[in-house]
């Protein structure tokens, strides 16, 4: 029997029939639900997070993988285990989704937005040595669509200055740059499960401590403060509160579901390659042709296919490109307002700078349906009413 998309009529406006993303059953979700609930075991650290935590140890080969129920409460933690005060100064690109920034402004720390490569749309790293200043304690790198950053010179110059790197992978699970994991190179890590990402339990996400100073605190931050984690191992003979935390464990229903995708993981990243490959098999001479561009992905990357988007020559064409296939049934979806440019980045910022790069490609950029069970069919029209779109 096969399984039926999961809320495939949810959330799709009229007379769209091929939606810009739909989550999906990929094996055995439904099972280990089911499983977590028999056991009577529900809350958060069961037997099925624990299973992903160390399915993703493994895969990673990183010392330590928490569960979180966010990306957004991932990079919160981050902002906890670096000890962020008010007047610190945390370096963020300013094309990246809210939480990269948000959850260090959170702690009163003030953004400092680093314009991307007009390449690859990852924070510019020859723009680092001005950005840096005496308050300044972390650099965020966000792998945009799961193509590493230059993560070498960025390590090097947060190395000089005593930074801590901390990497927001919510698009690059699975990804390599230069033969290491993506998620390995900074002392904290974060990823997402959110419904759009390749892999997900609707809203989820984790930390990766690679860095050993962290170990500790990490699980305390991410138990309400409390030392219930040593407790559970034996190690102290009550629990208590020990430090600043909240609470950051998802179910273990929802961990279920999780462990059910990261076991599909070969499944889902081979139909995702085949649905990026395709796009960009079929559609480079007519972006050539037309003054567009597709992804940019250097030697020494492995991506793992998160995102396929177009760069168009101006905002009224990609404006227009999504009215098209909005009319031939296909939603198509733009990203990020940069938060250099959103109402809150410009007042958070410690010092305002205008990142043209990032508001340039704000405008231009379109993303197209990538999803698991994304027909050949569908995908077909997709890159049809593209190639009849004239710009
Ligand atoms: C999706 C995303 C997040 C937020 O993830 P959530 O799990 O929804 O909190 C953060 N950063 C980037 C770059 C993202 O794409």
């Amino acid at each position: 029997m096969s399984a039926p998309p999961v809320g495939a009529a949810d959330g799709i406006p009229p007379g769209i029939d091929i939606p810009f993303n739909r989550p999906s059953l990929v094996g055995d979700e439904l099972r280990y639900m089911s499983e977590a609930i028999a056991a009577g075991r529900i809350s958060g650290d069961g037997d099925f997070s624990r299973r992903c935590h160390e399915l993703l140890e493994r895969e990673l080969g990183a010392p330590r993988v928490l569960l979180t129920t966010s990306c957004t409460h991932a990079l919160e933690m981050c902002s906890l285990l670096l000890d962020l005060a008010p007047g610190d100064e945390v370096i963020v690109p300013s094309f990246t989704f809210v939480s990269t920034a948000n959850a260090f402004a959170l702690r009163g720390a003030r953004p400092v937005f680093a314009d991307v490569r007009p390449d690859t749309l990852n924070l510019d790293e020859s723009l680092l040595p001005d950005l840096i200043g005496p308050r300044t304690r972390a650099i965020v790198a966000v792998h945009y669509a799961g193509v590493g950053c230059e993560m070498a010179a960025i390590l090097a110059l947060a190395g000089r200055h005593g930074l801590a790197v901390v990497e927001d992978n919510a698009h690059g699970l699975f990804g390599k740059h230069g033969g290491t994991k993506l998620g390995t190179f900074g002392g904290l890590a974060t990823l997402s499960f959110h419904e759009t990402k390749n892999v997900t339990c609707g809203e989820g996400g984790a930390l990766i401590v690679n860095d050993a100073r962290y170990l500790e605190r990490a699980e305390t931050v991410r138990q309400k403060g409390t030392n219930r984690s040593q407790f559970f191992r034996g190690m102290v003979d009550k629990y208590s509160w020990v430090d600043l935390g909240s609470s950051y464990l998802p179910s273990d229903m929802l961990a279920a579901f999780l462990l059910a995708q990261l076991e599909a993981r070969d499944r889902i990243q081979a139909a995702r390659r085949r649905l990026w490959q395709r796009y960009e098999q079929e559609l480079a001479s007519w972006a050539a042709a037309n003054g567009a561009r597709l992804p940019v992905v250097p030697p020494g990357c492995e991506q793992p296919f998160h995102l396929f988007y177009l760069l168009l020559p101006s905002l009224a064409a990609r404006q227009a490109l999504i009215a098209h296939l909005r009319g031939h049934g296909i939603l198509a979806a733009f990203h990020y307002v940069p938060l250099h440019l959103s109402a809150y980045g410009r007042q958070a910022a410690a010092r305002w700078r205008d990142c043209p790069v990032a508001a340039d490609v704000a405008d231009r950029l379109v993303r197209l349906p990538l999803f698991y069970d994304l027909s050949a069919a569908d995908q077909s029209r997709v890159i049809a009413a593209v190639q009849a779109f004239q710009p």
